[in-house]
């Protein structure tokens, strides 16, 4: 009997989680590693699935329990600063229409539903651990732990974020640009009529929104030019979040009045960045954030992420032969579609940051979402 092809996954967000998931299926043998000891400890409060992320949960076999913890909808709110709604408008269901259009979920539920995943799936998992690349040749990677020992795999998938280690390991000089936004979010109760995303544009930020993460929880937002970190000291997290979201009406007072806790405050600075030519360097191979990432303004990076861990999975398991053409094959069939959602997520920033008024925001968003209902 031949030996199963051997992997390891550096990373276990989303891209690191899904590859391993269905690369086990297929009977490969998966190690994943990853670099915090405690595996949930996700940053930022809550997340907006939509139909095209839905569509690879789906595919992992997980979906069910992400419709049971999550809050589904199919539009979005436009509103005025002081709560007035302008303009509803249905959302595309990119994951087709046996799927809703979009599901907001409280991150660490999300995490914990792959989490699990991952661990019935029959991977060797390592917590706090972390990678070195020692030497490729055609067959395999040689790779020392961080617990001292060495492997041999005859791949290794780099699925270990925006700031990959491993990207910069194998000579891709690509890094993450700000684009001069930052983003305030935090998880609070769930006003009951706050049945689906809601964005005011204007008032003291440059969009002040929300999302349902479940029956009882939803997680805010508040975004903003990025300023200097080092001049926010993290104790005043919950004061800056609220000096900016009291200027909001309709739902906003009742979320404001829960932002008391700086620890639960998140502030990020938004990022681009899309690795060009190809994806990987000889058997070593990037998925998600670590081969591109964009701003949340359309709100598909985690999207994106799961799908190149399809995509990645199925080429892999297609074919016996693991090489250049491959690979290159992977990038070629992923630039096409994440290349234009980078484009449109920081345009449509670009056009706040720049005060146009007249863009065709809903335009570029209509396009970009019918792109992606088709399949990745
Ligand atoms: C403010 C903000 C809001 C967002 N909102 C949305 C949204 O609503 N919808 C959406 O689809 N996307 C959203 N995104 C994007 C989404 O969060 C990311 O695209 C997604 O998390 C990427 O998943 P990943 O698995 O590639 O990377 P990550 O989630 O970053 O996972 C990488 C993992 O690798 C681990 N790691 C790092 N280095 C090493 C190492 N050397 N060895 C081992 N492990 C390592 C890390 O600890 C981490 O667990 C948002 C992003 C931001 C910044």
């Amino acid at each position: 009997m031949t030996q199963p092809r051997t992997v390891l996954v550096v990373g276990g967000g989303a891209a690191g989680n899904a590859v391993t998931i269905l690369l086990r299926r297929a009977g490969l043998a998966v190690d994943l590693i990853e670099a915090k000891d405690d595996w949930n400890a996700t940053a930022g409060s809550g997340i907006t699935l939509q139909g095209n992320a839905l569509r690879v949960l789906r595919e992992l076999g997980v979906w069910e329990r992400v419709e049971a913890s999550g809050f589904g909808f199919g539009s979005v709110g436009i509103t005025a600063p002081d709560g007035t709604v302008l303009h509803v408008q249905d959302d595309l269901r990119t994951g087709g229409d046996d799927l809703p259009a979009t599901v907001g979920m409280q991150r660490p539920r999300l995490q914990q539903i792959l989490i699990e995943a991952v661990r019935s799936s029959g991977a060797t998992v390592r917590l706090g651990t972390t990678a070195e690349i020692l030497d490729q040749d055609a067959d395999g990677v040689r790779v020392r732990l961080s617990d001292g020992t060495e492997r041999r795999y005859d791949l290794v998938v780099a699925a270990d974020g925006l700031g990959s280690g491993t990207r910069a390991a194998i000579g891709i000089r690509a890094k993450p640009e700000p684009t001069g936004m930052a983003i305030w979010r935090v998880a609070a109760p769930r006003p009951a009529g706050v049945t689906r995303t809601d964005l005011a544009y204007g008032g003291p930020a440059y969009i002040a929104g929300y999302c349902p993460t479940s029956e009882t929880t939803l997680y805010a937002y508040v975004v903003e030019a990025n300023r200097d970190r080092a001049s926010i000291p993290a104790e005043s997290y919950a004061d800056e979040m609220r000096r900016l979201t009291s200027a909001y009406g309709g739902h906003w007072p009742e979320i404001t009045a829960h932002l008391t806790d700086p620890a639960k405050v998140n502030y990020t600075w938004f990022d681009r960045m899309l690795v060009e030519g190809s994806w990987h360097r000889g058997r070593v191979v990037l998925v998600g954030d670590a081969a591109h990432c964009c701003p949340p303004t359309l709100a598909q990076g985690a999207a994106l992420s799961l799908e190149d861990a399809w995509v990645l999975a199925q080429m892999l398991t297609a074919t016996e032969t693991w090489d250049d053409a491959l690979f290159q094959a992977y990038y070629e069939r992923r630039v096409p579609r994440v290349r234009p959602v980078v484009e449109a997520s920081v345009q449509i920033g670009r056009w706040q940051l720049d005060g146009v008024r007249d863009a065709d925001v809903p335009g570029l968003m209509g396009r970009t979402m019918t792109m992606l209902r088709e399949l990745p």
